[in-house]
């Protein structure tokens, strides 16, 4: 039997092993912290149970496509449900809206809070899908860096409409376009930080992203996040997939073409030669630390990084009637915000704040009465600020937001707390500069300055995650395992 390591148990590592496993392969997966999903993970405190990262599910086909491809029924270890509401908006002078899921609820909501014409709404929405179904087949489902790629059917019908993609224009240029009120821009605006880009730089072609949420639809697991990874390593390990947690991979050794050997930290007693080589490992360390002797594809590895966050996980005794699963409490300056983070390289005195709250769809994720609040600011990637000044100035910032909006003093409702920065992203899943979605897509070239799946020098030697193609966020780094493990064999 043909053997596979795969190095790192993030969600793409987990599903390469899925797809190995499935094409006859004996998989092996290295996983240096003690638990699975990197990013897409969960912990608790207090009776508070917290998704650590990522809070919004799209795409969930992707993720019940491993299922199937298994021969299993996905229901029988995953469920989820399809949200009503996207989210909702509160601004500092009162107003708020809620972003429903059907489009026209939604539209004319912002018609009757923000006066904008809903037809705007409707036609961005309209726009955003004919943007991702040129995108989808072009882009996501194929390797950039294969000739076949751009000749075929699909590639041809995507060349007749690309200039549909907007990609000369920024986002923000494209919607102050479109919409009459600042207010719906910096809502669609938004949607640029889903990658970890600058709506004012990243091109209009990024409009797609509000399609997922209102055209195909926002997703909750209906055991929290961390259960779309704890259903795949299950799958994992009954296709016969190996896990071997607090096990580090240093070092790929190498020999003309091929990778043939893993130096690992640990005493372990797994082999450490293998057919086959995925790294799920951040690319730009992949290279850096465990292939320093290799060539460095510099150009691509030293591509901007997406930003950052700064999370502070609250155990709040005290339940919120106006909050949603999701919440947005948007900064009266996006524009000094976005410079803050992108140019200056450091945190805004207003910043937008996100709250996402699991315990509203699944109450045992908090003590009765309370509710487990997961804050998120936008933050600069690492390159060594002063953190600890600049988290005790949010923490501030935050709160005064934040009971401003809801009329109370947060801070008197705290019973735990904890506190996720780009120091501790970076050193719990070895993501460079502690970015969240690998490069940022700041300019239009983004899309092919991500490193393939594949490595040209090394014929064994494969890469999958949020770092290269096709991006980040969860669907994607799914979709890189998809792409990289076609490529096995083939
Ligand atoms: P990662 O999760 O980065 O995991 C990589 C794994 O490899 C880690 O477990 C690491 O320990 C292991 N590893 C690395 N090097 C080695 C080595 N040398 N040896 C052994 N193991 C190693 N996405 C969304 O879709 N929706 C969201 O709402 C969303 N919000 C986010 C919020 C936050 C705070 C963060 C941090 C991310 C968010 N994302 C979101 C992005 C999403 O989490 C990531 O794009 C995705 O989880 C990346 O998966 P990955 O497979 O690339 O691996």
């Amino acid at each position: 039997k043909k053997t596979a390591a795969i190095i790192g148990a993030g969600i793409a590592g987990i599903a390469s092993a899925i797809r190995l496993a499935n094409k006859g392969y004996d998989v092996h997966v290295f996983e240096a912290n003690s638990y699975p999903g990197g990013k897409l993970s969960s912990f608790d405190v207090k009776g508070y149970r917290f998704d650590a990262g990522p809070s919004l599910f799209t795409l969930p086909h992707l993720v019940e496509e491993l299922f199937e491809i298994s021969g299993k029924n996905p229901k029988a270890y995953f469920d989820y449900i399809r949200l009503d509401e996207a989210c909702r908006y509160f601004w500092d002078d009162g107003v708020r809206l809620t972003a429903h899921a059907n489009q026209r609820a939604f539209a004319q909501e912002i018609e009757e809070k923000l006066s904008e014409p809903s037809v705007h709404v409707l036609a961005h929405l309209k726009d955003s899908a004919v943007k991702y179904n040129v995108t989808e087949k072009l882009f996501l489902h194929r390797s950039l860096h294969k000739i076949s790629t751009y000749f075929n059917r699909d590639a041809f019908k995507g060349y007749a409409n690309m200039h549909r993609l907007d990609a000369f224009t920024t986002m923000n240029s494209a919607n102050e376009r479109r919409f009459q009120n600042p207010r719906v821009v910096q809502l669609f605006n938004r949607y640029a930080t889903y990658n970890g880009s600058d709506p004012y730089q990243t091109p209009a072609t990024m409009n797609i992203i509000p399609h997922l949420e209102y055209n195909i639809g926002a997703f909750f697991p209906k055991k929290g996040m961390v259960s779309i990874t704890e259903s795949l390593v299950k799958l994992a390990e009954e296709l016969g997939v190996k896990f071997y947690y607090n096990t580090k991979v240093e070092k790929i050794e190498t020999s003309g073409n091929r990778v043939t050997k893993l130096i690992f930290d640990a005493n372990t007693s797994a082999p450490d030669t293998y057919d086959i080589v995925v790294s799920n490992m951040d690319v730009v360390n992949t290279f850096r630390k465990l292939l320093p002797e290799a060539k460095q594809p510099e150009r691509i590895l030293r591509q901007p990084k997406s930003s950052s966050a700064l999370i502070f996980y609250w155990g709040v005794k005290k339940s919120f009637a106006e909050l949603g699963l999701h919440n947005i409490f948007f900064s009266n300056d996006y524009r000094a915000e976005f410079e803050h983070l992108f140019q200056q390289k450091t945190l805004y005195s207003d910043p937008t704040v996100y709250i996402n709250i699991t315990s509203k769809h699944k109450p045992d994720d908090a003590p009765k009465g309370g509710e487990n609040w997961f804050i998120l600011v936008n933050a600069p990637n690492n390159e060594g600020q002063d953190w600890e000044a600049l988290i005790a100035q949010s923490r501030q910032d935050v709160l005064r937001k934040v009971s401003h909006n809801l009329g109370v003093n947060i801070a008197d409702f705290i019973e735990c707390e904890e506190i996720l920065d780009p120091r501790s992203i970076e050193s719990k899943t070895s993501s460079s500069q502690g970015a969240l979605y690998g490069n940022s897509s700041n300019n239009r070239f983004a899309a092919f300055l991500r490193h393939a799946n594949f490595s040209r020098e090394f014929k064994n030697l494969y890469f999958v995650g949020g770092s290269v193609h096709p991006g980040g966020g969860i669907p994607l780094a799914i979709l890189s395992a998809k792409i990289a493990t076609d490529l096995v064999d083939s």
